[in-house]
């Protein structure tokens, strides 16, 4: 094939044709665009004709609940929970991919309930609404010079939404985001309100630190926060062989340290983000929304033969472009997602992270229609009961496939491999497991369901896939 026929299966220059690192950067993502994301981010609980509609962000989970109450205040919350019959269950943004929302009864939204609430400048913590977005808060606490610890990969996500399912970035020595929590209000099923703090009721934050919204409904969380700080972000492109013999000195030596495994090209991105001190910042490029649609029309195109897929893309990867950009920490370690997909991530430790890695290469690389990158990132273990890092600091690997294409094998093929390294699946992510399986992995399962039992005594805060979770055997 001549250059001018890769053109003709990649018309958009972009992707391949200039500097891959540049676009690899935001392969996934456009950087710095949450106003955008808030805009156009439709609702996810709309009326069609009389019946109430619930859907999550990939468009997967939906449900018609009885009712989607907007509480406007936490004694609006007490009040609803009061007068309530039957299930429910709050959700934040509806970013999870499992069922964790999906109910006949009510489905509880806090988007009234947003906002930071105090500082505390000697404590270094926050007290915020539980329904405040990430990205609001990270902007929030800039404009009092402080910061959180490490953020995730999107910035939409509301707070509550986030710790409950153990939500995470990269980073060897940083930890997922509840373990940042010291202190959380909870209005339980009857109505009832419980103050949690770290100095007083150690068991019972480190229950309800990651409770997928079983506990009851989070009205307020306090954080420990850091002061505001900048980032130096870089992003380079190398065959992944060497990425992966790289990539735990790399953890190590990196604040932040992650990479993503290009199906089909034998090419990894790796990508690390530094305290930076200095005085000169910039964001990334602009971020092309099409270099996802570029590696989805390569596999239109050369699905069928993966080795030459594998050679028109390393034709055109340039191997010597580095990306930088130096900016405050929320603008570059979180970003928007342009293509919608579904997901499955597992958390393995940390010692066994490459080994499967490499098997979920694999593993994803029997199917020809696969496409989107894989992520592979550090996390550092936290005692909360329910913590997918409980115990242990993890490597998370994550598979995608594109919203509106078949996603089963990332939970068939991928699930057995991850079982024989002891992961454990990430609570908002796909995956099949239920409880007599993860009962298994967690060892203070049983004292976080007596706790359960106790806030919750009538199971009013389970639906159908929670029961699958916690009580069926
Ligand atoms: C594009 C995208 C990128 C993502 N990136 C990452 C990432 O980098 N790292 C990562 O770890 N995960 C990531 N996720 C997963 C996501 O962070 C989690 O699924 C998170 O729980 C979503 O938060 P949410 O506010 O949308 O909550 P929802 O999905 O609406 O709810 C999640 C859970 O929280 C509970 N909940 C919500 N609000 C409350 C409340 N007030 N009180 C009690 N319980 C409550 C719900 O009942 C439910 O069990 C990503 C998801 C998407 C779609």
């Amino acid at each position: 094939m001549t250059e001018p026929v890769f053109e003709a299966i990649l018309p958009r220059r972009q992707f391949m044709a200039t500097g891959a690192a540049a676009t690899l950067g935001s392969l996934f993502a456009s950087v710095g665009l949450l106003d955008t994301a808030l805009a156009q981010s439709v609702p996810q609980s709309v009326a069609s004709g009389t019946a109430l509609q619930w859907h999550n962000w990939s468009g997967l989970q939906h449900a018609q609940p009885a009712s989607l109450p907007t509480p406007g205040s936490e004694a609006d919350l007490q009040a609803l929970m009061k007068a309530t019959q039957g299930e429910v269950r709050a959700y934040g943004s509806g970013h999870s991919f499992t069922a964790l929302v999906p109910t006949s009864g009510a489905i509880v939204s806090l988007d009234r309930l947003s906002g930071l609430i105090s500082v505390d400048k000697q404590a270094m913590t926050a007290t915020m609404h539980a329904g405040t977005r990430l990205g609001v808060l990270s902007r929030a606490l800039d404009s009092q010079g402080l910061a959180l610890r490490n953020l995730p990969d999107v910035d939409i996500q509301t707070i509550a939404g986030a710790i409950s399912t153990g939500t995470h970035g990269t980073g060897a020595t940083l930890p997922a985001l509840h373990a940042d929590v010291v202190g959380l209000r909870i209005v339980k099923s009857n109505g009832q309100i419980v103050e949690l703090h770290e100095s007083k009721d150690r068991d019972l934050l480190a229950a309800a630190r990651v409770s997928l919204g079983s506990l009851g409904v989070i009205s307020q969380v306090t954080m420990r926060v850091l002061p505001a700080y900048n980032l130096h972000r870089r992003v380079w492109l190398r065959p992944i062989a060497e990425l992966l013999q790289q990539a735990p000195l790399l953890a190590d030596q990196h604040r932040h340290f992650e990479l993503y495994y290009l199906p089909f090209t034998g090419y990894g991105a790796a990508i690390s983000h530094d305290i930076y001190t200095g005085t000169e910042l910039s964001l990334p490029k602009s971020g092309d929304d099409e270099a996802m649609a570029d590696l989805r029309t390569l596999r239109d195109w050369l699905g069928r033969f993966p080795q030459m897929r594998t050679w028109v893309a390393q034709k055109f990867f340039d191997v010597n472009q580095v990306e930088e950009a130096r900016h405050r920490s929320h603008r570059l370690l979180a970003s928007v997602r342009p293509m919608k997909f579904n997901e499955s991530e597992w958390h393995v430790p940390r010692d066994q992270g490459i080994a499967c890695l490499r098997e979920i290469i694999s593993a994803i690389e029997k199917h020809n229609e696969a496409f989107f990158p894989i992520e592979f990132r550090f996390i550092k273990g936290d005692d909360a009961w329910l913590s997918p890092f409980h115990g242990r600091d993890s490597c998370s690997i994550a598979v995608h496939a594109a919203a509106d294409e078949p996603y089963d094998y990332l939970i068939k093929d991928c699930a057995p491999v991850y079982r024989a390294h002891q992961g454990r699946p990430h609570w908002g992510k796909l995956h099949e497991m239920g409880a007599a399986e993860l009962r298994a992995l967690y060892p203070r399962w049983p004292d976080f369901q007596s706790i359960r039992k106790q806030f919750d005594p009538q199971g009013r805060m389970l639906n159908a896939h929670l029961r699958k979770l916690f009580v069926q055997a």
